[in-house]
């Protein structure tokens, strides 16, 4: 694997149909299951790693987010990744072009994170303008920035294939984050009650429930005490807010739980007129985040 560091240097190392794996670092399964589906799917697989200032809202957290090169090159290694692009800076002055997605980045994450989205596509458009990629690997996990990306693709003209992967989750079923391992240990419980609430609605749907305040009321009274910032079931393209269960979706929900900020979501899928849900893949062993 080659650290590299910038878009030029990438490319003149690329061969065959390039995979690109956007990320903020501190990897964990999570990350490792996009760049096994890209090493799978490509011929050269180039994982970006960058913490891109453009997507925080709040600077506390942008300043607490947890970093550490040495161990995520070992990791990207291991998992077979061919380039390892870390920028100094992708944005050393304040780029004066943004891109904005009017409506789907603007609703649920877009709401109580104002500019984030725009911030996720100003730096993916950069990457993928500078890296070039064929395909391009993103996690389910952040189901509405999957949408916002294949928005962008669409509308800009991105020779990009957006490809989606499962959410992975501990093996209690919290699902991965890098921010996970700021919670204490007496925090884990309220935290949990994320997954379950969205994994017992999951069922829910699958036994015919299609209401979708219903399926938002389950996830919310699972989640009674905690602080809640929203629960919305959502069409998976438009992120619209669904009042029925019957186009692709997703349930949605978004919690704070001491200084912490966790989403999480289920997907559902319409097979032949049954509904399917996604809900990820779990970990039997313990999360390489906390070695
Ligand atoms: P991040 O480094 O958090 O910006 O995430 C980089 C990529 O990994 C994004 O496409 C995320 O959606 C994806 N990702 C993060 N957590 C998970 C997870 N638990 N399961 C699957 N993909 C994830």
């Amino acid at each position: 694997m080659d650290l590299v560091r910038s878009f030029a240097e990438a490319r003149g190392r690329y061969l065959g149909r390039v995979g690109l794996v956007p990320t903020m670092g501190f990897f964990h399964e999570g990350h490792l299951a996009l760049m096994q589906a890209a090493r799978q799917g490509a011929d050269t697989v180039v994982v970006s790693h960058f913490v891109n200032p453009l997507q925080f809202d709040d600077p506390a957290d942008l300043a607490r987010y947890p970093r550490d090169l040495d161990r995520d090159a070992g990791l990207a290694e291991t998992a077979g990744v061919d380039l390892l692009f870390v920028p100094q800076d992708l944005f050393p002055a304040a780029p004066a072009t943004r891109i904005a997605l009017e409506g789907l980045g603007a609703r649920l994450e877009g709401a109580f994170r104002p500019g984030h989205f725009t911030g996720v596509a100003t730096v993916v458009a950069k990457l993928f303008a500078g890296l070039q990629p064929d395909l391009a690997y993103f996690g389910r996990k952040d189901a509405q920035q999957v949408a916002v990306i294949r928005r962008l693709v669409e509308d800009l003209s991105f020779p990009v294939r957006v490809l989606a992967q499962p959410t992975v989750r501990e093996s209690d079923g919290l699902a991965l984050s890098s921010r996970n391992v700021f919670l204490t240990p007496d925090q884990r419980p309220q935290a949990l009650l994320l997954s379950r609430g969205l994994l017992e609605a999951a069922e829910a749907a699958e036994a015919g429930e299609r209401n979708g305040a219903a399926l938002e009321s389950l996830v919310r009274h699972r989640l009674a005490g905690v602080d809640v910032d929203y629960v919305a079931l959502a069409s998976q393209d438009q992120v619209e807010r669904l009042t029925d269960l019957d186009r692709p979706a997703f349930l949605a929900a978004a919690v704070r739980v001491g200084e912490v900020r966790l989403i999480d979501n289920v997907s559902f899928d319409l097979v032949a007129g049954e509904v399917v849900a996604d809900r990820g893949v779990r970990l039997d062993h313990q999360s390489l985040l906390y070695r």
